[in-house]
């Protein structure tokens, strides 16, 4: 049977770049926000509950409307706690059916939410990737070009780091000091170990 193993960390931690990594070693990776993302435009009943929940306006010509939903939910806990309530189920069940699939002695799940959304029950191992407040914050704001006030915002959503990373079985430091490719190296043969 199949590892099921994830990776998590706050926003801008450098988990993608992490599992990109893993994937240089033949892991596959399956990237939730992506797929969540994916099942919002594609899957008609999860479409139907959320045209039920936050109106007609959430899809034009049947693409979701991203903007109009990330403004819907910003600024109103309740509604991004239904959102994540009504997409985090069904994508851990297309990632429990996706992870069902894989022929490697483990697979990878990335998400930024495993803990605060229960995911961590479907999995065997998880990942956690640390990197400094700072660091992190300089990182976004270099990629998605926004605001350090939107970062933080998005920031004091997640779970605390430090409380996040107690919870993981690894933890690998994406500072700047540290290099991350031997510390993947060493959970991958840590990993292969327990299977073999
Ligand atoms: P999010 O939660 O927002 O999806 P993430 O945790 O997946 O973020 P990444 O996208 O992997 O984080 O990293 C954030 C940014 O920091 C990216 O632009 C990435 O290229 C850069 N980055 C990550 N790790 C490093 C590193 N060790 N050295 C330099 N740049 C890095």
């Amino acid at each position: 049977m199949i590892l099921k193993v994830g990776i998590t960390g706050g926003i801008g931690s450098g988990k993608s770049t992490v599992a990109k990594i893993f994937e240089v070693l033949g892991i596959p990776v399956f990237y939730a926000d992506d797929a969540a993302k994916e099942l919002m435009n594609k899957d008609e009943t999860l479409k139907q509950e959320l045209i039920k929940e936050f109106g007609n306006e959430l899809y034009s010509n049947g693409a979701l409307n991203r903007s109009y939903l990330s403004s819907l939910v910003f600024s109103d806990p309740k509604k991004l706690t239904l959102l994540n309530a009504i997409v985090h189920p069904v994508t851990i069940a297309n990632a429990e059916k996706w992870m069902q699939q894989q022929t490697t002695h483990y697979a990878i799940k990335e998400a930024a939410l495993i803990f605060e959304s229960d995911a961590h029950k479907q999995l065997d191992k998880v990942i956690g990737v640390f990197a400094p407040t700072p660091l992190r914050l300089q990182r976004v704001r270099q990629r998605d070009n926004i605001s350090e006030d939107a970062i933080v915002a998005r920031m004091n959503k997640q779970m605390e780091e430090e409380t996040k990373m107690k919870l993981c079985d690894y933890v690998i430091t994406n500072n700047d000091l540290e290099l991350i490719i031997p510390q993947v190296l060493k959970i991958h043969e840590a990993l292969l170990d327990f299977i073999i």
